[in-house]
Parts: C-alpha cells; sequence; structure tokens
C-alpha cells in the first residue's frame, strides 16, 4: 500500500522538509511526523499519520491522518533553525529530532476524515507555529 503526501488543497505533490520521526514502512504499520510544503499553494503542514494493520475490523480504523497548518515564513524559519543535518531523517534521535518530535505532540491537529465525499479536507484546520528553545526548534499551537 502506498501513501501520499499530497496538498490537501490543490491535491499537488508537497516537498517534504523535514521528516520529524517515521517508523516504518513495515508489513502491518507505519507512523510518520512530517513536515510538508506545498510551494503551488504556498502552505505548509505538520502532519502526523499513522496505519495500523493489527487492528479488528470495524473497532477502529486502521489509517488515521491528523493536521496543522504551518504558514510559508514559519516553514522557511524551520529549514534555516532546524538544527540537524539530516532533516530527511526520520530515525534521528538527535536533539533537535527529539524536541521537534516531542513538541509536536502538543501541538492541536485535526484529524483528517478518510472516507467519504469529504475525505481529506482541509477545512477547519488548526494552525500551528515554531518557536526556538535553547536553539532548538519546539513546534506550538496558535492559540
Ligand atoms: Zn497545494
Ligand atoms: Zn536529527
Amino acid at each position: 500500500m502506498r501513501w501520499s503526501d499530497l496538498c490537501l488543497i490543490c491535491a499537488g505533490q508537497q516537498e517534504l522538509v523535514a521528516n520529524i520521526r517515521e517508523r516504518g514502512p513495515f508489513d502491518r504499520s507505519h507512523d510518520y511526523t512530517r513536515v510538508l510544503f506545498c510551494s503551488a499553494c504556498s502552505i505548509g503542514e505538520l502532519r502526523s499519520f499513522s496505519y495500523d494493520g493489527f487492528v479488528v475490523f470495524g473497532e477502529e480504523d486502521e489509517v488515521m491522518v491528523w493536521s496543522s497548518v504551518l504558514s510559508a515564513p514559519d516553514v522557511d524559519r524551520l529549514r534555516t533553525a532546524f538544527t540537524c543535518p539530516t532533516p530527511l531523517a526520520g530515525i534521528c534521535e538527535c536533539p533537535q529530532h527529539v524536541r521537534a518530535y516531542d513538541t509536536s505532540l502538543r501541538v492541536n491537529k485535526t484529524r483528517l476524515p478518510e472516507y467519504g465525499p469529504d475525505r481529506h479536507s482541509p477545512a477547519g484546520r488548526t494552525t500551528a507555529t515554531l518557536e526556538l528553545v535553547d536553539g532548538l526548534v519546539e513546534f506550538r499551537s496558535v492559540s
């Protein structure tokens, strides 16, 4: 099975700016948190993806996707401020990757519908932003 990181607004291919954390893909599971950017729409997002092929049918969805908007200036700030030399390495456990992941968990994200006509609709998404703490990029919810 293949998963896409297409833009929720224009359905175009997005740039992978940072792979904050990724486990897999394995046969029956895949999880990642990524910063994506659509140059056509000039908008970024913090996206979390989870595929769990072990869930019992009907109990819970196999695939869950959450997203929060990141502005283009915030994506640019992340490009320059992210202190890890390998931002696309989702298995990296450096202080920057760990801090970004830990703080991303606390960001309010919008769960995207996986089925039906509103599949992956961008409507009503929350917005996230960045903060630099001790020289490391952290994610924040915009209140
Ligand atoms: Zn787009
Ligand atoms: Zn790293």
